[in-house]
C-alpha cells in the first residue's frame, strides 16, 4: 500500500513548530507493512491545501493528514476534503450532542464556531477524540482511504494507536515490516560499517548503520508474511551482527544507556555519584532523565574551576602536580564525589569542550573515571571538536563505562559479604 502524509499547519512552514506528526506516524506505517512515499508540509490555505489533497488522492492509497481540525477559521481541512472530493459537509446531530456534553461537562458554553467540528461528509466517519473536541476522520471512496487527524500531537498519537492502526491492521492483514535497532558504544560509524559490511547487501532483512550522540546504531528490518517469520529474519541476522561487534552492543530499540545503567544500579543495589568538568553537570543532568533515578542516584557536582575542585576535596598538589585535564586528577574527582555524597560508586569527568585548548590538551580530549572503592577505572576519550559534541560524547562514554564496570558486579554485593 502507498501511503503519503500530510502536515497541515502555517506554523510549520515558518519553522515554528517542528513536524513531528509526521515523523511520528513515519515510525508507525513500516509495523504495518505500508510503504511511506510522500510527506508534504502545507499552511492553512484552503487552494492549496485542496491541490496537495487532490494530488496525495490521485497518486497514494493512503493519505494521511494531521493538523486543520480546529474550530477556527483558519483550520480548514475538512472544507477542503469536501471541495476535493466534491460532497457537502453537513452537522452531524451524534456528533454535534457529543461536542455541546464535552462542553457543558466543563461548564462552559460552546462557542459557535466549534460547530464546524461536528460536520462530516457523507464518505466519511468520525474518529472518537477522547481528548479533545475535533473528531478525526476516516474517508473512504474509491478503494481509496484518507485519514485525517487532529494536530495536537498527543490527540493524534491516541487517535493513531487506539482508533485507526488496528482498523489498518485488520484491513491489510498481510505482510509486515518489522525493525530492531542495536545499540553500541566505542567504534567510529566507519569501523562498524567495515565490520558489518557483508550484511550492507542483503535485501531482506536490510541493514543500516547510523552514528548517534550515545554510539553507532545498527537497524534491522525485515518484511515477511507474518510477525514471527519477521523476528525469526531479524534474529538471525542479529546474532551474527552480535558476534562481530561483542562487547559494544549496549542495548536495543528502545533503551536508553542511562535506563540501562540505571537499571543495572538498582538491580546490583548500588548508589551512584559524580563530579563533573567540561560537561557542566550534563551527566547529573542525563543519569536523572531516567524516573526513579532517585533510588540510586546520591547526586553531582560540578566543578568547573580548580578551586571548586579543591573545595570538594580534590587533593591540590595532585592538581598543581598534573592539571585538571589528567587521569590522576579523573580518578580524585571520582573519589571525592563517592566520599562527599556517601555513594558506592563516584564517576568523573574532566576534559577539553573547546573551542580553545587547555593546558596544552587538545579540544575533545577527556579524562574519565570511575572508582567503587575497589579499584579506579580510568579511560580517556577523544571526540570531535565541537563543545557540545564533547559534552555528549563524553557524557554517553562515562556511561558507557559504568556499564561495564557494572556488569562485572554479582547481584546484591550487601549480601555477598555478610557471613
Ligand atoms: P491544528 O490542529 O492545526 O490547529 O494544530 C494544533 C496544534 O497542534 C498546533 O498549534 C501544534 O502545536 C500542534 N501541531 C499541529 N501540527 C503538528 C505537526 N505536524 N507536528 C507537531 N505538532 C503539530
Ligand atoms: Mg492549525
Amino acid at each position: 500500500m502507498k501511503a503519503e502524509i500530510i502536515s497541515i499547519g502555517t506554523e510549520l512552514l515558518l519553522g515554528e513548530i517542528t513536524d513531528t506528526n509526521a515523523s511520528y506516524l513515519a515510525s508507525k506505517l513500516p509495523e504495518l507493512g505500508i510503504d511511506l512515499l510522500w510527506v508534504t508540509q502545507v499552511g492553512d490555505n484552503l487552494g492549496r491545501l485542496k491541490e496537495c489533497l487532490e494530488r496525495a488522492w490521485n497518486r497514494s492509497d493512503l493519505v494521511l493528514t494531521t493538523g486543520g481540525l480546529g474550530p477556527t477559521e483558519d483550520d480548514l481541512t475538512r472544507e477542503a476534503i469536501a471541495e476535493m472530493t466534491g460532497e457537502k459537509l453537513s452537522v452531524d446531530p451524534d456528533l454535534e450532542r457529543g461536542l455541546r456534553e464535552f462542553f457543558s461537562f466543563r461548564s462552559f458554553k460552546m462557542p459557535e464556531c466549534n460547530i464546524k467540528q461536528a460536520t462530516l461528509i457523507p464518505s466519511a466517519q468520525a474518529i472518537p477524540n477522547p481528548r479533545g473536541t475535533a473528531p478525526g476522520w476516516w474517508v473512504e471512496r474509491e478503494g481509496r482511504l484518507l485519514i485525517a487527524m487532529p494536530g495536537p500531537p498527543s490527540e493524534m498519537q491516541r487517535m493513531w494507536e487506539k482508533e485507526i492502526s488496528g482498523r489498518l491492521r485488520v484491513r491489510l492483514g498481510h505482510e509486515i515490516i518489522l525493525s530492531r535497532t542495536i545499540k553500541t558504544f566505542g567504534f567510529a560509524e566507519s569501523a562498524v560499517d567495515e565490520m558489518v559490511s557483508p550484511f550492507l547487501s542483503s535485501t531482506n532483512p536490510t541493514l543500516a548503520v547510523y552514528a548517534k550522540p550515545d554510539g553507532i546504531h545498527l537497524r534491522l528490518t525485515a518484511k515477511a508474511q507474518s510477525k514471527e517469520e519477521a523476528e525469526e529474519m531479524i534474529a538471525q541476522m542479529e546474532s551474527d551482527i552480535r558476534s562481530l561487534l561483542g562487547e559494544s552492543i549496549w542495548g536495543c530499540d528502545d533503551e536508553t544507556l542511562e535506563g540501562v545503567v540505571g537499571s543495572l544500579l538498582s538491580e546490583k543495589g548500588l548508589t551512584l555519584a559524580t563530579m563533573e568538568s567540561c560537561t557542566g553537570g550534563l551527566l547529573a543532568n542525563t543519569i536523572t532523565d531516567v524516573p526513579g533515578s532517585s533510588s540510586y542516584f546520591k547526586g553531582g557536582l560540578v566543578a568547573y574551576t580548580n578551586g571548586a575542585k579543591i573545595s570538594y576535596g580534590v587533593d591540590a598538589a595532585l592538581l598543581a602536580q598534573h592539571g585538571a585535564i589528567s587521569p590522576e586528577v579523573a580518578g580524585d574527582m571520582a573519589e571525592a564525589a563517592r566520599h562527599r555524597l556517601g555513594a558506592d560508586i563516584g564517576v568523573s569527568i574532566t576534559g577539553v569542550a573547546g573551542p580553545t585548548q587547555v593546558e596544552g590538551k587538545p579540544v575533545g580530549t577527556a579524562h574519565i573515571a570511575i572508582d567503587d572503592g575497589r579499584e579506579k577505572r580510568l579511560i580517556f576519550g577523544i571526540y570531535p571538536p565541537l563543545r557540545q559534541e564533547v559534552k555528549r560524547r563524553a557524557t554517553y562514554h562515562a556511561l558507557f563505562e559504568l556499564r561495564k564496570v557494572l556488569l562485572s558486579y554479582s547481584n546484591t554485593p550487601s549480601e555477598t559479604v555478610k557471613f
